[in-house]
């Protein structure tokens, strides 16, 4: 059987379970395909040469027994972790093996993917794009047929933008769904780890086997997400909100975007406008925040417990530590740390408001399409503003996913759905019915 690698996730497991290949062929297969192809994408930081399980590829800030992991910092240039996070013991449990460790940004603080100390990550799709971030290696790899699927982390938006930018799934489950533990801390009341995949069924799956109680998460609350048949259902609402389609949105991918919508409507989908009155105070509470977080989190990393000195750590990580003790220190924890918390209320309120009118809200993940690598890495601003659409799913601890719906000047757009808290099954619904309608995923970037 040719081509093993472009196999999604349940081809692959129907075809071993008929005997068409065994697992050592197939790793086999993408092992060969990532000594090809990885030096020219970067997507990889390490590879496991001795998987023999179901290969996926893991963002190198999920903790991998006897795998070095280094959340893409030189700070944790050594760092072989002596267990592995819940999520890696949860998908051995099925099959699933880890075949490398992926490329990111730094600590997963970037939406590019190239604040990694090992270098950019490149998009398949175009050399001389970046692939977004931080999941930029899951990203490329599973666009690259890689891997049967990685995992990334999303703490605001860095599993479905790389996806968005790669043209491939990506699953940003509610937080607490899954276990963090083992996760290398960011911003821990944003975190979640979720699947980047060649598939929405695929995700549910994923899903399926990752999320769940552990008590080694104090803030996995223990719902399991079961997978039923993704069945379209007649006169779903669907909400589109005006705020997601004013300045700074592509003319061109915002056309991408309305004729996805317009695909839906096609399908019985009743849309309707919502607003999202708050998100443009998103951005801010989210960075304020996030680097308030981060100030505390990466305090662990004194050089004393973790080989390496501080002077270690890269620009963009530098930059969050200094923002974040600022935004905490005394005087200034009222005005700044305070008032975001209060704005993320609101803009978990926004969404509870607009729930009440749609199942589903839809709109886009990333106002561009892939920009130059370079492009904006002095800009640290404008580097925030492409996050702008995904960030508010975080502060409201909802689930999205990122679907391929189009191209752009040849690279991928993706549209985003976004759920009430706990309910993924509805956004797989709507992006399971989408894709059995379109032919994007099928397009593969020539390498
Ligand atoms: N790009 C966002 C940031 O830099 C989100 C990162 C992420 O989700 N890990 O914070």
């Amino acid at each position: 059987m040719n081509d093993l690698t472009s196999l999604t996730l349940t081809e692959v497991i129907e075809s071993l379970k008929d005997k068409k290949f065994s697992l050592n062929e197939l790793n086999k297969s993408y092992l060969e395909r990532i000594r090809k192809l990885n030096p020219k994408l970067n997507a990889y930081l390490a590879v496991n040469d001795s998987c023999q399980k179901i290969p996926a590829a893991i963002k190198d800030v999920i903790s991998t027994k006897d795998i070095i992991t280094t959340a893409s910092s030189k700070i944790l240039a050594n760092f072989v972790p002596p267990y592995d996070a819940s999520v890696i013991k949860m998908l051995d449990t099925q099959g699933v093996g880890v075949i490398g460790k992926t490329n990111c940004d730094e600590f997963a603080m970037g939406s590019s993917g190239e604040n990694s100390a090992y270098g950019p990550t490149k998009n398949p799709w175009n050399l001389n794009k970046v692939p977004g971030g931080s999941s930029s290696g899951s990203a490329a790899a599973v666009a690259a047929d890689l891997c049967v699927f990685a995992l990334g982390s999303d703490t605001g938006g860095s599993i479905r933008q790389p996806a968005s930018l790669c043209g491939v799934v990506g699953l940003k489950p509610t937080y607490g769904r899954v276990s963090r533990y083992g996760l290398i801390a960011v911003t821990s009341s944003f975190d979640t780890i979720g699947p980047i995949i060649k598939s929405v069924d695929d995700a549910a799956l994923v899903l399926e086997w990752i999320s769940g109680e552990d008590k080694m998460d104090g803030n996995c609350y223990g719902k399991k997400f079961v997978r039923t048949p993704l069945r379209w259902t007649h006169n779903i609402r669907i909400g589109v909100p005006r705020e997601y389609f004013g300045e700074g949105l592509d003319p061109k991918v915002k056309k991408v975007i309305q004729d996805a919508i317009k695909k839906l409507e096609e399908l019985g989908a009743e849309i309707k406008e919502v607003s999202l009155p708050h998100s443009e105070y998103a951005l801010a509470a989210y960075y304020i925040i996030n680097t308030s977080e981060i100030s505390s989190n990466l305090a662990r990393f004194d050089g004393i417990r973790y080989g390496k000195s501080r002077d270690n750590f890269g620009e963009e990580v530098k930059r969050r530590i200094m923002l974040g003790t600022y935004a905490l220190s005394s005087g200034y924890y009222d005005e700044y740390y305070v008032k975001a918390a209060k704005v993320r209320t609101l803009i978990k309120q926004d969404f509870e408001k607009a729930f009440e009118k749609c199942d589903v809200i839809v709109g886009p993940v990333s106002p561009t399409v892939a920009w130059n690598i370079g492009e904006k890495i002095n800009d640290p601003l404008t580097m925030y503003l492409s996050d702008i659409y995904t960030i508010s799913a975080n502060l409201a601890g909802i689930p999205a996913l990122s679907i391929p719906c189009g191209f752009v000047d040849r690279l991928p757009v993706g549209l985003q759905v976004l759920g009430k808290a706990w309910d993924e099954e509805t956004i797989l619904k709507v992006g399971f019915a989408y894709e059995q309608v379109t032919d994007w995923r099928k397009d593969k970037p020539k390498l």
